[in-house]
């Protein structure tokens, strides 16, 4: 793991230790004797950006201060001195300013490729572990709510299996309408939307959203009429139908995408490309709304990962700003999509005092449809947690954490 790496380095480096300059601009640092594979480089512009002087380097809010109006991005560096007791390197810059760097520091930050991703999937965002249907059972790992509640291990796992496989569940929690709220606010705070900060699914008459009625509800992602989309849903179900119906139904659309790139690219490339316009108007508590947003079904990130998924049949907009030519090749394209996806779906009902959480922008969510009456009923209560909070709780977890036994 990234962070027990970087603190087994820190004895280490301090037994031996060089530096010189490399192409008059860049700096190599050595840390360990007759190991070339240890060696690093780093651009003379880089250091000299980051130096760490109280000049250029605001410490207790861990910001660059550094003027950059008058910066030089044709800095070199003019001398390197490296102090093997220190576990440091100095250099004299052609600005006429000083910089010390510690191996520490430095070694964090190598451009080395397996260090930067490392530090990119360990902690930045750990890697997604893409799941079909059928292996639903294996991944979808299960957590002990109050344990979530009172402990930061069971915190940070849950957390921790919710970036990587986009689902987790939690059990045995109260059945009281308070439960999402205490957990998002374990994690963080809860995300608003136009339907407010914990909403009740349950059937109710003239309903203003389709996911209010007892019918089956398709697979789709929550709001994709948003540009800035809620990240994490919290489904909690307080009571459940005794009808045959009512079952979730979950597909990871990654892993659709997945199969979509290998076995249908020219789908997979239309779906990526055409911006779809995504919409949802009504009104709630008297305020009326109208959402648009356009965006392709699968959308990628600047790397080619995928950034996020959208998917909904009712929330698709009776406008289609493409070029008429678009139009009939998007829809087979999608309507493959849709298929490879229902028939991937995997169901099934959670009990009362389940709480259920999937990434929203990966996940398709469904319902299969259910009786509706007095004495047959279903209540959940469900809220938005964002991955911004949720990824800065688990690397903070992560950083103070102990380290676990001996792995490197
Ligand atoms: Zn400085």
């Amino acid at each position: 793991m990234w962070l027990q790496r970087v603190g087994r380095s820190l004895g280490q480096g301090r037994r031996h230790l060089s530096a010189k300059i490399v192409k008059g601009t860049s700096i190599e640092v050595q840390p360990e004797d007759g190991e070339s594979a240890a060696t690093m480089t780093f651009p003379g512009v880089w250091l000299r950006d980051n130096c760490r002087c109280a000049v250029c380097f605001h410490g207790s809010s861990k910001s660059r201060r550094l003027d950059w109006d008058a910066f030089d991005t044709r800095v070199r560096p003019l001398s390197v001195r490296s102090d093997k007791a220190a576990g440091q390197v100095h250099v004299s810059w052609s600005d006429a300013h000083e910089s010390s760097y510690t191996l520490a520091w430095l070694r964090q930050r190598s451009f080395d490729t397996q260090r930067q991703r490392s530090y990119l999937e360990d902690f930045y965002r750990p890697s997604t572990r893409h799941w079909a249907g059928a292996e639903f059972e294996q991944i979808a790992q299960h957590f002990d709510y109050e344990q979530v509640m009172a402990e930061d291990a069971s915190l940070k796992q849950w957390l921790q299996a919710l970036a990587v496989y986009g689902v987790a569940l939690l059990r045995g929690a109260p059945l009281d309408e308070g439960v999402v709220r205490r957990l998002a606010e374990r994690v963080g705070f809860i995300r608003r939307t136009t339907y407010g900060e914990e909403f009740i699914v349950q059937a109710k008459p003239g309903a203003q959203n389709f996911a209010y009625l007892s019918l089956p509800l398709p697979l789709h992602t929550d709001l994709p009429y948003y540009e800035y989309k809620p990240s994490v849903n919290i489904l909690h179900c307080v009571v459940q139908t005794k009808s045959r119906g009512g079952s979730n139904l979950l597909v990871d659309a990654f892993h659709i995408a997945d199969r979509l790139r290998s076995q249908h690219p020219e789908d997979f490339e239309r779906l990526c490309r055409i911006p779809v316009d995504w919409n949802d108007i009504g009104s709630e508590d008297g305020r009326e709304f109208h959402n648009i947003w356009r965006a392709p079904v699968i959308c990628l990130d600047a790397e080619g990962k995928y950034a996020r998924i959208n998917h909904s049949v009712p929330q698709r907009d009776s406008h289609f700003s493409v070029p008429l030519e678009e139009v009939e090749p998007w829809y087979e394209s999608y309507a493959r999509f849709v298929r490879l996806a229902r028939d991937d779906a995997h169901a099934f009902k959670t009990r009362p005092g389940d709480v259920l959480t999937f990434n929203n922008i990966r996940l398709l969510h469904g319902r299969t449809g259910y009786d509706d009456t007095e004495q047959n009923s279903r209540y959940i209560v469900g809220a938005y947690l964002d991955w911004d909070i949720i990824y800065s709780r688990l690397r903070v977890l992560k950083k103070h954490a102990p380290p676990p036994a001996n792995k490197s």
